[in-house]
């Protein structure tokens, strides 16, 4: 079955890899293997595969920069179909709208932007994903989220139909996209800006990463905020005030710069750090009554 799938997207140009290990694909840099991971070198490639799997009866999974996913121990009995730089053209549709393959990572459209004097998306600066995973979460910072520039959105649809939806269907909101509900697979999006000026723009960029430097543990490996922010609280404070600061499990540890960060302290086994989140969410609950629902998504058995 892994097989015929194999070679079906080799013979479209595709890398394709057995027994894949997840760390080496995530940002955790934790957790198991996938059975098969596809990377595709043509965005013209993916119905096929995706039709590939369904004739095998194999279920597939979408990865992007694995920078907000989480694979157990067990692994992935599936394939995994990973847009990443192979798919990551940036085309410039006019003045100011863009159009961005889905394995773009959100770096090189802010420096796209950038070189253009287009302003809009300096919030995305240092948000490691692919624009297909920022879609797919709405992600966000700084004020900023991907609601305020995304025009459209392209994809493949569970039949293999390709489609579009406009920004009104997009249903974005906190971390949620009507791709978080549908299963299709975003392929590009075309991107809004506006006119604004170089300096300008390279500044506020750098300040923002300088932020992220200054109060996150980018020096260690992590999806990022581990919890969504529940509405009328910071899920860091929560943990912080819970007296969580530092707590380890295994080679897990809630981070001691910032406490809305489960990191990856000293090779942590994906089990150690769905064993923490898991004290993390008891924890809270029982001193503050706040269940902190997980941002990262946990995958596989
Ligand atoms: C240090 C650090 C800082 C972070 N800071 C922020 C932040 O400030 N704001 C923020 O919002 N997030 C932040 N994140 C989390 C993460 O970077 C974002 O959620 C990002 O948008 C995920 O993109 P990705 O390509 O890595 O997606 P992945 O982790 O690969 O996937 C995330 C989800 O999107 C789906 N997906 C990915 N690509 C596609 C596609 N083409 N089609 C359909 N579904 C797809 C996957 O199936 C999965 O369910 C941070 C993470 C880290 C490690």
């Amino acid at each position: 079955m892994y097989e015929v799938v194999a070679s079906i997207a080799r013979e479209l140009g595709a890398a394709v890899e057995f027994c894949a290990p997840m760390s080496k694909y995530t940002s955790f840099k934790a957790g198991g293997n996938a059975s098969l991971l596809v990377t595709p070198k043509e965005i013209s490639s993916i119905p096929e595969i995706i039709a590939a799997c369904k004739d095998e009866g194999l279920p597939y999974f979408i990865l992007g920069n694995g920078s907000n996913v989480l694979v157990t121990d067990g692994g992935i009995d599936g394939v995994v179909i990973r847009l990443g730089a192979d798919v990551s053209n940036i085309t410039l549709l006019d003045d100011t709208t863009l159009l961005c393959e889905a394995g773009a990572s959100l770096k090189s459209i802010c420096m796209f932007a950038l070189e253009h004097s287009l302003t809009g998306l300096e919030f995305a600066y240092g948000i490691p994903g692919s624009l297909g995973g920022a879609v797919y979460m709405n992600a966000g910072a700084y004020g900023g989220e991907m609601k305020d520039v995304l025009y459209s959105v392209n994809h493949i649809d569970l039949e293999g139909k390709i489609g579009e939806l406009s920004k009104d269907e997009l249903n974005l909101s906190y971390r949620h996209s009507a791709y978080s509900d549908n299963g299709f697979t975003i392929t590009s999006a075309v991107i809004k800006l506006e006119k604004g000026n170089f300096e300008e723009i390279k500044a506020k960029m750098n300040e923002l990463l300088g932020r992220r430097k200054e109060k996150q543990p980018i020096e260690f490996p992590s999806a990022g905020s581990t919890f969504k922010r529940p509405e009328g609280y910071f899920a860091g404070a929560l943990i912080e005030s819970s007296g969580l600061k530092g707590k380890q499990i295994g080679g897990a540890q809630v981070s001691e710069k910032h406490a809305g960060f489960v990191i990856n302290k000293n090779k942590a086994t994906a089990t150690d750090i769905i064993n923490l989140i898991k004290f993390i969410q008891d924890t809270v609950f029982e001193n503050q009554g706040v269940h902190l629902e997980t941002e990262v998504k946990i995958i596989g058995k």
